[in-house]
């Protein structure tokens, strides 16, 4: 039997909403166009979720890779506890659920005619649009950091060879050698993957490198679920995790990959494993088609996900400016479900009801020991706030708690992956 976690009730609550809210399909819809760009966490749950809405819309996900590679429990890949093929999922039964899928590279957007060029020659038009691009890597946000230099300075921030890359440089390392890892500050995807991270090498360290250290060099002063984190690397792997805060000489002021060295403000360090988690964008074809902010984010309405700058266009996942909600899988879920139902909603001639969104974000620390942070978010006069009764895992809970959360990280995947892509 499958365990239910507080996430996949969450799921369950929110698609159980949607089907709740769907309308009959009206005239337009028959022939109304919803392209959706980006076959990650909020596109495929876009699209999937838009056909099952209105099973007469014609819905087409555009991806540019043929597998899609989970950034959740790619951590655990370094740990160790997954191989790359247990995170890596096709688009078969999106296609079987009666979405166009096609893979291909969005180069262009020309708002005005609704019309996306793609890499592979064919334009696309669409009634509307739905962007969720993710992320793009800021590499002139670092000094010294580049493409180029990312091929020895992995910063696996999008899961694939990066990842394979990295996990690679750490089975190389010698016993006794220093992991170092360069964590930005906010906002960026994934606000607790980088601690994640720490602890899933650290498990690989204890089990096949007890000497070496782990050193966080940290542009932030504090982090997600700092306080469980620390309890965490304290109980179950002593000192050998070494957190500073940007204050602290955390904040790194440039890297050289020929040296190996990391440079700050109160010092250099040299590693034999560095992984640098550069500043981040809204993916590029959002950016430059004009929908972001100066700093690269895309502004949108909270009730429906509709782009401020033009409104056929719904931008959800990491691109998105999404008020106190965090940059995750999850986040991204949930915010293409408001998006498909105001989608719907508007080609039905009929407006969006007040949404709710939810998102919880799991942590291993170990293999049995999990973490999490669970919030529901409401679009209120102050934005988009997480409501009142959200939060962290207890402090020192016994371990039966950490085993049991560890277990719902498990369920949890499974079935946001399936919600997606089964
Ligand atoms: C190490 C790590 C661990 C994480 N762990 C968790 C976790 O435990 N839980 C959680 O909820 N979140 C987690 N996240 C965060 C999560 O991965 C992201 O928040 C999520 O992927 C965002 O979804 P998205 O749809 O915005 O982008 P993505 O899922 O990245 O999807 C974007 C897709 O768009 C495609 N694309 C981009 N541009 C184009 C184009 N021009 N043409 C065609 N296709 C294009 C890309 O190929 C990609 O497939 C983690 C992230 C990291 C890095």
């Amino acid at each position: 039997m499958k365990t239910f976690s507080r996430r996949s009730f969450a799921l369950m609550a929110g698609a159980a909403a949607g089907t709740a809210l769907a309308r009959p399909n009206l005239a337009f819809g028959a022939s109304a166009r919803v392209v959706v760009v980006g076959g990650g966490f909020g596109g495929a749950t876009a699209a999937r979720y838009l056909k099952r809405l209105d099973k007469q819309l014609n819905v087409t996900l555009i991806e540019a890779n043929k597998q899609f590679v989970t950034c959740p429990f790619s951590n655990l890949v370094l740990g160790g506890l997954r191989t790359m093929d247990n995170i890596t999922h096709g688009y078969d039964g999106l296609a079987k659920g009666g979405v166009r899928v096609i893979h291909a590279t969005v180069q262009g957007i020309d708002p005005g005619a609704r019309r996306l060029s793609l890499s592979t020659g064919n334009p696309v038009l669409y009634d509307k649009l739905v962007l969720s691009p993710g992320i793009d890597l800021n590499y002139g946000g670092l000094p010294g950091y580049s493409q180029a230099a990312a091929e020895r300075l992995p910063h696996a921030w999008k899961a694939g060879p990066q990842t394979m890359l990295l996990k690679r440089q750490l089975e190389a390392m010698p016993d006794g050698g220093t992991f170092i890892m360069v964590c930005p500050d906010n906002p960026y995807r994934c606000p607790p993957g980088p601690y994640e991270r720490a602890s899933m090498i650290a498990h690989y360290f204890t089990t096949k490198k007890p000497k070496s250290k782990i050193m966080l060099l940290d542009a932030k002063e504090s982090f997600s679920k700092q306080g469980l984190f620390q309890e965490g690397w304290q109980a179950v792997y002593g000192r050998m995790i070494e957190w500073l805060p940007g204050k602290a000489g955390g904040k790194v002021t440039e890297v050289d990959a020929k040296s190996m060295t990391v440079k700050t403000e109160f010092g250099d360090h040299k590693g034999a494993v560095i992984n640098v988690i550069p500043p981040q964008t809204a993916g590029e074809v959002a950016r430059a088609a004009g929908f972001a902010t100066p700093a690269g984010w895309c502004a949108v309405d909270f009730t429906t996900f509709q782009s401020k700058v033009d409104p056929n266009v719904y931008i959800v996942g990491d691109a998105a400016i999404a008020g106190a909600m965090p940059k995750s899988g999850f986040s991204a879920n949930s915010q293409a479900k408001v998006a498909a139902l105001a989608i719907v909603a508007a080609l039905n001639g009929g407006k969006s009801e007040a949404p709710a969104f939810a998102n919880t974000c799991y942590s291993l620390i170990a293999p049995k020991y999990g973490i999490s942070v669970a919030n529901v978010y409401r679009v209120t006069d102050k934005g988009l706030v997480a409501a009142p009764g959200g939060g962290v895992s207890p402090s020192n809970a016994p371990a039966q708690v950490r085993s049991q959360e560890a277990t719902y990280a498990e369920g949890w995947y499974e079935s946001i992956t399936h919600d997606m892509f089964g």
